[in-house]
This record gives structure tokens, sequence and C-alpha cells, in this order.
């Protein structure tokens, strides 16, 4: 679908911001383009739609060489997302969804129906929403709007250059969301930049590792992880997030009271049992019973837990 054969950038006076690069981007990709800040991927993502004139090799998309391609046509089937949304200010959403459409001579009836179905696919009311402007919208909202842009003229190809960095953590999963199923939706080619590997694992069906203007690997999410290329590759993907659960020992707060024959064995915890357990199940009831060998031996209440808790915390950072 997009083949990049010896593609590289050089500035005048400058060093390779990209290094020679050969790659294959198949249709319907989710193909994600990651690595730290000044590693080449936005010059990568902007070669293929020209924005970038490449100094070495060629990319081809579906075969042809972009160059041989006529560049209004080759912009308006590639959509294009830039982190920050710039919809026009003056123009209502309506009108900023239209643009590419209204370039492409479509019928008027058309871009109508269009723009209804693009704002609803990402749960804007068109009604509500299509003649207001871009600052009657929230962040979020006005990103969505930049994404369903990009899609409005059906280009076979959606560029994405860290869309979603400037949102806050909830806008930012939910728009990783709209984006998966837009994706399952419409099956486009979608190559998208970010720096931010959580993101980048959830999204791709193949990640592209870059630093230094060079591919340090391309694999699919599990590869990357599992099988780093190199050292790296390894500190980038990090080790994932892990909550700690320890093992708490029971024994100082167990009571010997009679009232564990009235509690459900069933929830029964061990004498060293592990945080989590411990707390879920005290979600439910203040008292649980405590075993050992199968044998009850006694309850813990929730406020004895607490403190014991407390105090161990106060003891040390650790549980
Ligand atoms: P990324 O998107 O990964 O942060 P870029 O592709 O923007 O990286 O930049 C890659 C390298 O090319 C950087 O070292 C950057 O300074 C350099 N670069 C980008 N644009 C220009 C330019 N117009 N002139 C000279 N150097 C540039
Ligand atoms: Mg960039």
């Amino acid at each position: 679908m997009i083949r990049f054969e010896n593609v590289a950038k050089k500035y005048e006076h400058g060093s390779y911001a990209v290094k020679p690069l050969n790659m294959e981007i198949q249709a319907s990709e989710l193909f994600v383009i990651i690595g730290p800040s000044g590693s080449g991927k936005t010059t990568t993502l902007k070669m293929i739609n020209r924005l970038v004139p490449m100094t070495e090799g060629k990319i081809l998309i579906e075969n042809q060489n972009i160059l041989e391609y006529d560049i209004n046509e080759l912009r308006w089937n590639i959509g294009y997302v830039l982190q920050d949304i710039a919809l026009f200010p003056h123009m209502t959403i309506e009108e900023n969804i239209a643009i590419v459409p209204e370039l492409k001579n479509w019928e008027k009836a058309r871009i109508q129906h269009r723009i209804t179905e693009l704002l609803d696919m990402v749960g804007l009311d068109p009604d509500e929403y299509r003649n207001r402007k871009p600052h009657q919208l929230s962040g979020g909202e006005q990103q969505r709007v930049g994404v369903i842009r990009a899609l409005a003229g059906d280009p076979k190809i959606i560029l994405m250059d860290e869309p979603f960095s400037a949102l806050d953590p909830i806008s930012r999963t939910k728009l990783q969301d709209d984006i998966l199923k837009l994706y399952s939706n419409i099956q486009k080619t979608i190559v998208f930049v970010t720096h931010d590997m959580n993101e980048a694992l959830k999204l791709a069906t193949r990640i592209c590792v870059m630093k230094d203007g060079e591919v340090q690997q391309i694999g699919t999410p599990e590869e990357i992880l599992n099988q780093p290329a190199n050292d790296f590759v390894k500190t980038f993907v990090g080790t994932p997030k892990r909550v700690s659960n320890p093992i708490v020992e029971l024994d100082p707060i167990i009571q010997l009271t009679d009232t564990s024959k009235d509690l459900n064995p069933e929830f029964a915890l061990s004498k060293s049992c592990d945080l989590k357990t411990i707390v879920d199940r005290l979600a439910y009831t203040d008292e649980l019973p405590v075993e050992n060998n199968g044998e009850i031996i006694g309850t813990i209440n929730r406020a004895s837990f607490y403190k014991l808790m407390s105090k161990r915390l106060n003891e040390s950072e650790e549980v």
C-alpha cells in the first residue's frame, strides 16, 4: 500500500532527519510510528503526502511513485490530523468538515449526508453541532471534529501526527476508543505517530520504533514487547506498570470469637493472604472468617484490618 524505498531526508547543513528507510505499510493497517522527540517521525509522515520533499529514494502508494500523482489529488486522498487541530475558527463545524468534499466537487446532498454520518460516528449530535463555531466546542470535541474532517473526503489513507497528545487523559482515552471503533468500521490505512508507548500498544496492528532518524524495529505490539530488537527498544517499551499485591500476615488481628460460625466459610481468608483478596472481600462485609489448613481459626474485621494497614504504611512506604 505505502512502500518506502531507501527514503531519506537530509536538511541543508544538517545531518539526516530520516536515514535511508525501507518499509511497507499494508492496506488497512493501523501502523504506529513511535520514538522520542526529534527521531524523525513527523518527517517520515510528511514525506508520504509530500509536505516534506524527500532527498533520496522514493515512496510508492499502490505501486505508483507519489511524485507521479497530481499533488492535489494526492493530498485530498490522504487525510491528515495534527496535534493542534487547526479547525478554521470563522467557519462552522459543518463548513470545516466540508472542505475536502467541496474541493472534490461532491454534490451538496452527498456532502450534507456525509457530515451527518461523520458527526454521528463520533457521538456528536449533528443537529446540535453542525452550525457551531469551533470555539463553542471543548478541546476533545474539536479534536474529534479534526479526526472526522480528515475522513470526510473518504481518503484511502489517514495520517495522524500525535493527534491526542494535547488532550487530558479522559478525552484521550475516549478518542483512542473512537479511533479503534472507526478503524474497525472503515478499515482505512492509518499511519499514526505518537511518543506514548501505551497508546501505541493499544492502537497498533504494527509498531515502528524510531531513533535518530533510523528504524530500530518494526513488529506487532507483542513482538515489540516480548522480543525487543535492541536495548533501546527494550528501555523505550519499559516495564509494564504493575500494581503491587503483597501478602499480608493477618495473625496480629485475628480474633478468636464465636461469630465465625455465622460467616460463610467460602469467603474465608488464609492467615497469609494477598492484599487484593482481602480488600475485595471486605468491600462487601465488615467481618471475614480466617482459616488455617482448612479449619476456621477466627475472624478479622474491617476496622482492625485498616488499623493494621495504616500502621504499616506509617512504618514504611510499602505495605
Ligand atoms: P519527531 O517528529 O520525531 O519529533 P522530526 O521529524 O520533526 O522529529 O525531526 C527530525 C529531525 O529533523 C530533528 O532533528 C529536527 O531538528 C530536524 N528537522 C526537522 N525539520 C527541520 C527543518 N525544517 N530544518 C532543519 N532540520 C529540521
Ligand atoms: Mg513530530
